[in-house]
């Protein structure tokens, strides 16, 4: 794995991983959290709600007792009742108009006698004539459907010296009610208020009308063994907060119930559930979103630093392999982290020194070349170089002979070996002593290099024997060249001390024929002839002729 694969690892590991582990616990939390908030939220607003009846029921209560207490009102009833007089009846009417004028909300008041038959009422034309058979000691309030509307019926009896002399009936409209819930504020998109009564069967009978079913009020029920129901459980007096029930209409909702105990009715703020579920999730959609720009920033910051750091070092890494390959290039500008900056110089730095020893390595190497050059070259010489005279020597010689042969063979072209000895040199030796022979020997050596051409071969091959080989030469040139050096040498002159003296040479030489089968053998012919040479009084010069036939030039009449 590359390091900058490594650092973006490490990254989502030590940052991303975590971040998402955090956020996927909070987004959690949250969804819980902000399901808790709207559970609250539904809860207070219901609490209110039922504050709120409650205050207006009370203030009913207020209004009822307020006009139930007018003095005047009783004794006129009771002298009404008494003694069927219209005055009397008329002083209630007067009354109860009079209540009514100082009365907001307020429909109707009747005034009822003691079995229930209305005596006198604000209305025209009123449609409760007889109370119904639930009178009671205890002044009662009441939701009531009345023709096209429901009212609230707040009944109270009468009394005149502790006696019962009737009722008094306030009809007030519900628009307290409908006002309450038809205020859906804080409900959401399908959020709405219930409002329901007991129905003497037990049922919950809705009182207004429903966002769904405007027909609702006093016609639609919910059984009473719906317990799943939240209307049924605030009618059973429980205060709660039910997730996922089902509402009149079976779908399910998140609902706060409330009961209203004095009078017996329940009250519910309710939310669909698919709503809060999706205010939840909106609120986890950011959070997602969130978990996403911190995965995505810490694989950026990998990547930015494993380009801050990995990149660099890679580079490195590929111009070390250059390096090794022996290219001491210096390395390319990194940039990145500053401790890769002084990697990076010292790495300069190292490349440079060992460049620098690399060319002083090569400087050496190439002198010490140069010397075992120049020492092979003297070897060379030693080799094939005669110490005394400085001609060739019997090896180069002889390599020298058999390339000569080859070629005069392969170009047909004449080739002439000579093989020259000095005459009783012995003497000089003993005579002048032994560097005095040795000066002749280079003498005459100097002397014979001076003489040949460019292109004849002269060398010293033994102790006073002399070779030349000379190609390309004609015979008769060859013998008379001959000639004249063995004359040369006779004509020079030595001085060792006082004394002078000089010294004669013999020769032997033999050509190259078609015949002559090799380089040796031309050799054997040119020793014999040098043989007969010596054999016939010595300086001069025999030429082998073959088949043992050998001539001494200038006197070829005496072949032998
Ligand atoms: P010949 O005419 O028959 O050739 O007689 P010669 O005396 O020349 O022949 P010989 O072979 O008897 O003697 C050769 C002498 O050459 C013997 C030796 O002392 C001498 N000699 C050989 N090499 C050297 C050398 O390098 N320096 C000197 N000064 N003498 C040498
Ligand atoms: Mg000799
Ligand atoms: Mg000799």
């Amino acid at each position: 794995m590359k390091l900058k694969h490594l650092l973006i690892l490490v990254f989502i590991l030590i940052a991303a991983v975590p971040s998402f582990v955090g956020l996927r616990s909070l987004n959690q939390y949250t969804g819980e959290h902000y399901r808790q908030q709207v559970e609250n939220h539904l809860s207070a607003l219901s609490l209110i709600a039922k504050k709120r009846v409650i205050s207006v029921i009370e203030r009913i209560e207020d209004n009822t007792a307020l006009v139930a207490s007018r003095t005047q009102m009783r004794i006129s009833l009771f002298n009404w009742m008494q003694s069927q007089d219209p005055v009397e009846l008329d002083k209630i009417q007067r009354i109860l108009n009079d209540a009514k004028n100082g009365l907001r909300h307020l429909k109707d008041i009747g005034v009822y006698d003691r079995q229930g038959y209305l005596v006198a009422t604000t209305a025209e034309s009123p449609t409760v004539v007889e109370l119904p058979p639930r009178r009671q000691s205890q002044p009662t309030i009441s939701l009531e459907p009345e023709a096209e509307e429901v009212l609230v019926s707040s009944i109270a009896p009468l009394f005149l010296n502790d006696e019962s002399i009737g009722y008094i009936r306030l009809a007030f409209f519900t628009d307290f009610i409908t006002d309450l819930v038809r205020d859906r504020t804080g409900l959401g998109d399908t959020g709405e208020w219930l409002f329901a009564v007991r129905h003497e069967s037990g049922d919950a009978l809705f009182a207004v009308p429903l966002k769904y079913d405007q027909q609702a009020a006093f016609q639609r029920r919910v059984p009473r063994d719906r317990m799943d129901v939240p209307i049924i459980q605030a009618l059973l007096g429980n205060e709660l907060i039910m997730s996922d029930a089902p509402d009149y209409r079976d779908i399910p909702v998140l609902a706060s119930t409330r009961y209203i105990s004095d009078l017996d009715w329940g009250l519910v703020a309710k939310m669909n559930e698919a709503e809060v579920n999706r205010l939840v999730n909106q609120n986890r959609i950011y959070i997602i979103l969130s978990e996403i720009a911190i995965v995505s920033v810490a694989i950026l910051a990998g990547i930015v630093l494993s380009i801050y750091i990995a990149g660099p070092i890679e580079k490195l890494k590929a111009h070390t392999a250059k390096v090794a390959l022996g290219k001491f290039e210096s390395p390319p500008e990194t940039g990145g982290w500053q401790e890769v900056k002084e990697l990076n110089s010292h790495f300069r730095f190292m490349i440079e020194a060992l460049r620098d020893l690399n060319d002083n390595l090569q400087k050496k190497v190439e002198e010490r070349t140069k010397e075992l050059h120049t020492a092979n070259k003297k070897l060379e010489l030693i080799a094939t170089q005669d110490p005394l005279t400085g001609l060739h020597n019997r090896r180069y010689f002889s390599e020298r002979l058999e390339q000569e042969f080859s070629r005069a063979r392969r170009y047909e072209s004449s080739l002439a070996l000579v093989i020259l000895d000095l005459d009783h040199f012995k003497k000089i030796n003993d005579t002048y002593g032994h560097p005095a022979g040795d000066k002749v020997l280079i003498d005459i050596a100097h002397y014979l290099e001076r003489t040949i051409r460019e292109s004849d071969v002269l060398a010293r091959i033994g102790g006073e024997e002399f070779c030349l080989i000379l190609p390309e030469c004609s015979k008769v040139a060859a013998l008379t060249f001959l000639e004249r050096v063995c004359q040369d040498i006779s004509e020079l002159e030595f001085q060792t001390g006082n004394a002078r003296y000089s010294i004669t040479c013999s020769f032997g030489v033999a050509f190259q024929g078609e015949t002559t089968p090799d380089s040796s053998t031309l050799m054997k012919h040119a020793d014999q002839a040098l043989y007969k040479a010596k054999e016939r009084g010595r300086n001069r010069v025999v030429e082998y002729l073959g088949a043992g036939r050998l001539v001494t030039v200038g006197d070829l009449d005496q072949n032998i």
